[in-house]
């Protein structure tokens, strides 16, 4: 795996000065790094104020949005090629794209409690949709397409466990309609910039590519 997506988690979020949910569970208890040390990370983190230039700061947005969806350079300027002579805002269009990433829907279930576990979930070949195993992170849903657990993976301890922890959750996103009793979801529309989450400003980004 990429240096980039290895380290400490809460770091990264650290540095961001934002939750970026990476860790789960833990991310949401008195636990998370943010709530206990909310400043940047190393013996002189208190201490730096945060001057950076507008490019600097466009390039912090960039990674940060990485970071959240365990994307690397190469394939967020992918993304990014791919809708920016798209009509509308690029910057949301951008999102969106990332939002339908197969391993943020999983995610975004509840399925997997980060975006590493999702991403190793798809590549071990836990999940359907339409039917059809898919084991690609990246790949784009769409809507209308069914993603469910793989018939002979519900009876891993994992996914027995995480039925009982669906059984309490209550922030499913909107646009995907969730049937608990068969972990199966559908896309029911777009996930739009309020639906990640996390305080975004994707135009930043726009911007820094279009320098
Ligand atoms: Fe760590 Fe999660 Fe808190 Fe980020 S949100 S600092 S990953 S516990």
């Amino acid at each position: 795996m990429a240096r980039d997506l290895l380290g400490s988690k809460c770091k990264r979020c650290r540095r961001a000065q934002e939750k970026l949910f990476l860790k789960g569970d833990r991310c949401n208890s008195a636990k998370c790094a943010i709530s206990r040390r909310p400043y940047a990370p190393g013996v002189h983190g208190k201490n730096i104020s945060r001057g950076l230039s507008e490019f600097g700061k466009q390039l912090a947005m960039k990674q940060r949005i990485k970071r959240m969806y365990g994307v690397l350079e190469r394939q967020f300027r992918k993304h990014y090629d791919e809708i920016s002579n798209k009509p509308g805002v690029t910057g949301d269009l951008l999102m969106t794209r990332l939002e339908m990433r197969l391993d943020n829907v999983v995610r975004k279930m509840g399925l997997a409690s980060s975006p590493i576990q999702a991403r190793q979930l798809v590549t071990h070949g836990a999940f359907l949709v339409n039917g059809k195993k898919l084991t690609i992170p990246s790949c784009l849903v769409k809507i209308g397409d069914v993603i469910s657990v793989k018939e002979s993976k519900k009876g891993n301890a994992y996914f027995v466990n995480q039925i009982q922890t669906l059984a309490n959750k209550k922030d499913f996103p909107r646009w995907i309609q969730f049937d608990q009793s068969k972990l199966e979801g559908k896309v029911i529309s777009l996930p739009t910039r309020e639906d990640v989450g996390v305080h975004v400003d994707p135009q930043m980004v726009v911007e820094s590519y279009s320098r």
